[in-house]
């Protein structure tokens, strides 16, 4: 089958923020609360359609332990149309680690590429109230547009990659 467009997601983000369980949720429709590490990079593809177009998006996991943290070569970069990079609304430390992926992403990428910042457990108690704030102190001067998600109950999931897809649309 041939598709009007297909692009290339990269999903980062520090380990255990719910990068697997969006796509799982995606894709699939499905959410673990065991959810088996990610070794390296591994996609899934997701196929959208509409009566103008057929959309075939290759959504990329990749592993985010720090403790054998590998900066990731050029290679995953190449024909990316799109990066996602997941924090935790519960946890910091998540939204720090958003400089390093950043750091990397401008090394390698071009203004081509839609950069979008996700929030994901939005379903749980204890959220970080100045999320935003928190965030602007990370992005690097950037303004990345930032969505709140739940891979547990679903919440704004399909309206992300949506609005993913969409944005990739208008720069390719
Ligand atoms: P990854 O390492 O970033 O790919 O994170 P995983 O997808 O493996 O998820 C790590 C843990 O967080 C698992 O126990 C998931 O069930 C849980 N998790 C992922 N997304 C959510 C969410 O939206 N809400 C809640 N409550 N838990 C989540």
């Amino acid at each position: 089958m041939s598709f009007d467009y297909l692009f290339k997601v990269i999903i980062f983000g520090d380990s255990a923020v719910g990068k697997t369980s969006l796509i799982n949720r995606y894709v699939d429709n499905t959410f673990f609360t065991e959810v088996p590490p990610t070794f390296g990079v591994e996609f899934k593809t997701k196929d959208l359609q509409n009566e103008r177009e057929t959309t075939r998006l290759q959504l990329w996991d990749t592993t985010g332990q720090n403790d054998c943290r590998i900066p990731f070569t050029s290679s995953i970069y190449k024909n990316a149309h799109g990066i996602l990079i997941v924090f935790s609304l519960i946890d910091e430390k998540s939204i720090q680690e958003i400089e390093y992926f950043i750091r990397e992403i401008d090394d390698y990428c071009t203004d081509k590429i839609e950069i979008i910042l996700v929030g994901n457990k939005s379903d749980l108690p204890n959220q970080i109230s100045n999320v935003e704030e928190l965030v602007k102190e990370h992005e690097l001067s950037h303004d990345f547009k930032i969505f709140k998600t739940s891979a547990l109950d679903g919440s704004n999931v399909s309206t992300m990659f949506e609005y993913l897809t969409e944005q990739m649309k208008l720069k390719n």
